[in-house]
């Protein structure tokens, strides 16, 4: 058996962490990269949700690397993404591959079906070393989630632009090295140290905050890495969805700080109940963001996201109602690069114009707890 699931920002380093530390067989799938994308829009209905094409591709390159099982979350509820096993499973068996799905579902009537399920992936090992890698892979994804924080905070800052985003990338290496929580506690204090020293410079400041659907905000090569775009154009970022964040079931969100019902009971003037994925998190994060001074909020959007078309249709009227600029992106197969970097100039633009006008002091709002 050899399992694989799709790319999802930072996810690689739970899941492979997972199977490494019980010793499991596993494939990763290559990158994500044009490729990735061709041919999940190739094998994909024309209508689906932008994150199901790409996914189907990381699924069809694992495939062809050797992959014959592959995990997806799974479930019902108000969005399409539950039902991305099973379209998924389809679309690839009628492609003539061979391969098993393995859909796991959390809510508690289907538990009984995924601890079977888990417990053939786990291919014999015992219950404790899976609770204990699975354990330990968070501890991993949560750290790295701090040190991305730390580096949407300080990119902007950069005297040499990249220098920050390549000390992060050597921070992956080493959280993907660390064997032990002892590695893993040296690691976090050379990672952070690697960012703080990163030479830095004098910039005038924005702020700008992301909100957005989940797999959207979270993977950067397919949202057209638009927070180093955003570092790039002199803007100090935060988003507000961490993968660890994402994973816990209680809604606290430790990584951004604040619990989800603190967003929803934000978004309550606008929408009063939950629309599926991150709707109501669009909506109640923006109003956050303005109240903690930012200048201005870009929502990831994924072409035929039903939440967010939601949402996207609401902040027009928050943008009006508190004075922040709100930039919509809708990302699909047919966006361009080019076309997103001069939507992102002109909008940090608009941030910067807006910051003046307020005559708020930067210093007094906008300096970044290093
Ligand atoms: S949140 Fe949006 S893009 Fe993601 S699965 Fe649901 S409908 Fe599709």
């Amino acid at each position: 058996m050899k399992i694989s699931w799709p790319h999802m920002g930072s996810l690689e380093f739970v899941m492979g962490s997972v199977f490494e530390e019980m010793g499991v067989e596993y494939v990763l799938p290559p990158p994500n990269s044009q490729r990735t994308l061709e041919l999940g829009a190739r094998h994909g209905p024309e209508f689906a949700c932008f994150p199901l094409k790409t996914t189907l591709g990381n699924f069809i390159e694992a495939i062809e690397n050797g992959a014959d099982t592959l995990i997806m979350v799974a479930g019902r509820g108000p969005c399409r993404f539950g039902f991305y096993a099973e379209t998924q499973r389809r679309i690839l068996a009628d492609a003539g591959y061979e391969f098993e799905m393995v859909p796991l579902e959390f809510e508690p009537s289907k538990i009984p079906a995924t601890l079977r399920r888990l417990n053939r992936l786990k291919q014999g090992k015992s219950w404790i070393s899976l609770y204990r890698a699975i354990k330990f892979a968070l501890s991993k994804a949560y750290l790295i989630d701090r040190l991305e924080r730390q580096v949407l905070h300080q990119r902007y800052l950069d005297r040499e632009r990249g220098a920050t985003t390549a000390a992060m990338k050597r921070c992956y290496d080493l959280v993907w090295d660390a064997g032990t929580y002892a590695d893993l506690a040296r690691v976090e204090e050379e990672a952070f140290a690697l960012l703080h020293s990163v030479p830095r410079g004098e910039r005038e400041e924005i702020k700008i905050g992301i909100v957005g659907e989940f797999y959207l905000v979270l993977e950067p090569f397919f949202n057209l890495n638009v927070e180093e775009q955003l570092g790039d154009l002199g803007a100090f970022v935060e988003r507000n969805i961490y993968l660890t964040d994402w994973l816990r079931p209680s809604g606290e969100r430790p990584v951004l700080g604040h619990h989800e019902h603190a967003s929803e009971r934000l978004a309550n003037p606008y929408l009063t109940h939950k629309v599926g994925g991150e709707g109501i998190f669009s909506i109640g994060d923006t109003v956050l963001y303005n109240r903690l001074g930012f200048d201005g909020v870009v929502q990831l959007m994924p072409f035929t996201c039903m939440p967010e078309t939601i949402a996207k249709s609401i902040l027009p009227l928050v943008s009006r109602d508190l004075g922040i600029p709100v930039l919509s992106l809708v990302i699909d197969e047919m966006t361009g690069r080019a076309g997103v970097a001069t939507r992102l100039e002109a909008f940090t633009d608009l941030a910067r114009f807006r910051r003046r006008a307020s005559g708020r002091d930067p210093q007094l709002t906008l300096q970044p707890a290093f």
